[in-house]
């Protein structure tokens, strides 16, 4: 679709999984983005086949440093979000989530431009209601290994409102839960990539635990239209706002599905349970219904059959080349 008003759109952590499906969407919408990433964990084979593109531009820039441009409206999406990588460099992440957020805050200030934070679902901790609303203030370790992510996205959550009430910036800020897709880093460890490859491979498939613990997953396109839509939507609607599917499964069914559907030999194998894992997760997603008129239009059986497709191609590229 195209657009009338061509916007200049920052996209940090653009070359990660959801940051990539971003830049492509504003691009098709005729917009001009900026796409900036420190490849921690992002990568250039999400990107590459917007280089090209006349109106895509590509800077290496940590956020933790302070960054210099100008533009009309910034995505703040730059933080690993898969638990080994958070948990890989965990000072860092809460460096990204916290300086980050204060760095692009103050360049949001200084242009007046307005600005989208990716939150999640991890406000929200190891949840003592269900499904989770937003007005709902979570439970959550601040010691703990998951912390440095759940704290220090729950950190920038308060910069954003902060100088949302100091400053008048008009904020947008989205609780992600868990996404899946196809551009999701091979090795990440996070549950939907790593079932599907294990399945892919004829390997055991890694349970955490019981597997009784719940996920509700979302398609990428319908999360990128979320966004989107969030981003357009007048400037009092500032969320928290979250964003998912509230088709919530086990993770033994997720696995069952997952053989189903690859026709795998897999059996599944369990390990042991990572400390702090939340044991269920759905959320209300009334609010996003209200005001921005989004809901999931893609079902987990076609969102996986797309995925096992990207999967099944990078698998016979690697294969390929080896
Ligand atoms: P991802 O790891 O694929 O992408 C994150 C990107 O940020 C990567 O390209 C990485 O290289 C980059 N990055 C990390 N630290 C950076 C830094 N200091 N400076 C610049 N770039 C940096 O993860 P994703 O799934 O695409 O998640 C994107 C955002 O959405 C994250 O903020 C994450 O917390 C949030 N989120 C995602 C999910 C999900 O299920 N995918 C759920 C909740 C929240
Ligand atoms: N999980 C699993 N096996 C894996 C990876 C994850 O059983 O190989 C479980 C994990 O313990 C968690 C759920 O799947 O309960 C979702 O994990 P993920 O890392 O994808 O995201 P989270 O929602 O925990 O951040």
């Amino acid at each position: 679709m195209k657009i009338h008003t061509k916007k200049r759109v920052l996209v940090t952590g653009g070359a990660g999984f959801l940051g990539s499906h971003l830049c492509e969407r504003l691009l098709n919408e005729g917009h001009e983005v900026l796409c900036i990433d420190n490849f921690f964990t992002g990568s250039k084979d999400n990107i590459i086949k917007l280089l090209d593109h006349p109106y895509f531009e590509f800077i290496r820039h940590d956020i933790t440093f302070p960054l210099y441009v100008e533009v009309d409206e910034i995505y703040n999406l730059a933080c690993p979000a898969s638990p080994i990588h958070y948990q890989n460099d965990p000072v860092q992440t809460t460096k990204t989530s916290v300086h980050g957020a204060i760095n692009m805050l103050g360049l949001a200030k200084r242009i007046k431009a307005k600005i989208f934070q990716a939150s999640t679902s991890e406000v929200y901790g190891d949840p003592q209601v269900h499904p989770q609303r937003e007005e709902y203030w979570g439970h959550v370790n601040p010691t703990g290994i998951r912390a440095c992510y759940d704290e220090g996205k729950r950190c920038a959550e308060t910069l954003f409102f902060d100088y949302h009430r100091q400053h008048q910036l008009c904020i947008k800020v989205a609780r992600i839960f868990n996404t899946y897709g196809p551009n999701m880093h091979l090795n990440d460890g996070r549950v939907v990539s790593s079932f599907i490859i294990q399945a892919l491979k004829n390997e055991p498939i890694s349970i955490y635990g019981e597997g009784l613990q719940t996920r509700s997953f979302c398609y990428v396109d319908d999360m990128i239209e979320a966004f989107v839509r969030f981003m357009n939507s007048p400037n009092e609607v500032t969320g928290p706002i979250n964003m998912g599917n509230p088709c919530e499964l086990t993770i033994i069914e997720l696995a069952q599905q997952i053989i189903e559907l690859t026709g795998s030999h897999s059996v599944l194998k369990h390990h042991a349970l990572p400390k702090d894992d939340p044991m269920q997760r759905q959320p209300d997603i009334s609010l996003a219904k209200e005001h921005l008129g989004w809901e999931p239009q893609v079902s987990l059986k076609v969102g996986l059959e797309k995925t096992v497709a990207y999967f099944e191609n990078v698998l016979s590229t690697i294969n390929l080349n080896s």
